[in-house]
């Protein structure tokens, strides 16, 4: 098989261009005309592969889907409105009213706003683990758990679990893991080599290349046996290892209609073929502007997975393939030193978001985690002098001068 940037750049699509398009095509049409109403009907009725109607399925949001699929080595992938309705219509695929998920606090806020407030009220009950712990993971697991969800590092603790070692323990308990894998893509990990049932991804970050466009992804790796799971298990003998995608698409997907529109999956496309020289980039960048901050004196503490001092370096060094990530977090002594650190920044802009190809600065304790109370802060891992950089692809030493006037000024 080809390489990753060749496929990316490469990969084929199935419908024939009469002009020989180089580029796949921007089908912005809301539905689709059949030359009799048979053809219609068999369309409609999934008979016959076709695209009828764009909530549905479309033309160029099919080959985003595609290259993804080729690009992850995985069985289904359906894109999405936003990496929150990757997250939604997966959770909603998956369980039902009575059931429970296991997942930590070291989420994305608004992953966590769904589960206990959003699905909450719907009768789902979440249930609280540290995901770097087996031991804790195991513990809240039971027959009425539908599912593990966890992120691939969580932001801003930038934790990294051991996902095989998880995937394991739960699919022994016949649980499917469901990853957020928007920081590293399926190009810095394989999530179905490591067992991930089912993998998300917000497409906005790292895919859109340059924050173009909204957009999210659930990957079905089709690695999970779906028979004795606690919602899927009835339709599992009908559907087999498709049972989780058919859920999605014929049902949960299509009512709830959070679909990607063509001209964002198009956007998406050109995004994907420039991924890994970008996050080639973004993590080296990262990793110098990491070792930076360590060595600074007004630097209390710094998260980087890449560093050999981080509790989590030699699990993200055997875990992912080319590198740790573009996100770096520090902490300085408080949120006065944090706000005058960052109005400081020249280059830096201060902006939510990650994984643009701007380098991107923001207080997660007033913005992201705004919501909870300190305690809740202080118990999710957010200090009130937290500063999380999204580092993006400028020249390195631009952005080291930066972050150095930044700190000098302090
Ligand atoms: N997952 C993670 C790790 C995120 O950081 C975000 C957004 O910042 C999301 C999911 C949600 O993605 P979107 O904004 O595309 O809905």
């Amino acid at each position: 098989m080809s390489g990753f940037a060749t496929r990316a750049l490469h990969s084929p699509w199935k419908l024939q261009d009469p002009h020989g398009t180089l580029r796949p095509p921007l089908y912005d049409s809301v539905a689709f005309e059949f030359q009799t109403s048979r053809e219609l009907e068999l369309a409609f009725t999934g008979r016959k592969p076709a695209h009828t109607y764009s909530r549905i399925t479309n033309p160029t949001v099919e080959v985003l889907e595609d290259r993804i699929r080729n690009l992850a080595n995985a069985s289904a992938v359906l894109a999405v409105s936003s990496g929150m309705a990757a997250i939604s219509n997966t959770v909603q695929a998956l369980a039902q009213s009575g059931s429970n998920i296991v997942t930590t606090r070291h989420l994305f806020s608004h992953s966590l706003s769904l589960f206990t407030q959003t699905l909450g009220r719907w009768g789902l009950e979440t249930r609280f683990a540290d995901m770097t712990s087996l031991e804790s993971a195991e513990s809240q697991i039971d027959n009425n758990t539908a599912l593990v969800f966890l992120e691939i590092i969580s932001n801003p603790q930038l934790e990294v679990a051991e996902i095989e070692k998880i995937c394991a323990l739960a699919a022994g308990k016949n649980v499917p893991v469901v990853l957020d894998g928007t920081l590293t893509t399926p190009y810095l990990f394989n999530s179905r080599l490591a067992g991930v049932a089912v993998e998300i991804i917000s497409s906005t970050k790292h895919i859109s290349g340059g924050a173009t466009a909204v957009g999210g992804l659930i990957i079905d790796n089709g690695v999970f046996d779906w028979r004795k799971h606690a919602v899927l298990g009835n339709i599992a003998g009908k559907f087999g290892p498709g049972a989780f995608s058919v859920r999605l698409r014929k049902d949960v997907y299509r009512n709830n209609g959070a679909c990607l529109s063509a001209h964002n999956a198009w956007l998406q496309i050109l995004g994907l073929e420039t991924l890994k020289l970008r996050i080639d980039k973004s993590c080296s960048n990262a990793l110098q502007i990491a070792g930076y901050l360590k060595k600074h004196p007004k630097v209390l503490d710094v998260n980087y997975p890449g560093l050999p001092g981080s509790p989590w370096h030699e699990i993200a060094k055997k875990q992912f393939n080319n590198g740790f990530g573009g996100i770096v977090t520090f902490e300085l002594s408080d949120k006065e030193q944090a706000y005058r650190f960052m109005d400081s920044l020249k280059i830096i802009r201060r902006a939510t978001n990650l994984s643009d190809n701007k380098t991107l600065v923001i207080h997660p304790a007033s913005t992201i985690f705004a919501e909870y109370s300190l305690e809740e802060r202080k118990s999710m891992g957010i200090p009130e002098g937290l500063i999380r950089l999204s580092v993006g692809i400028e020249d390195v030493e631009d952005l080291v001068e930066d972050i150095n006037q930044g700190l000098e000024s302090l």
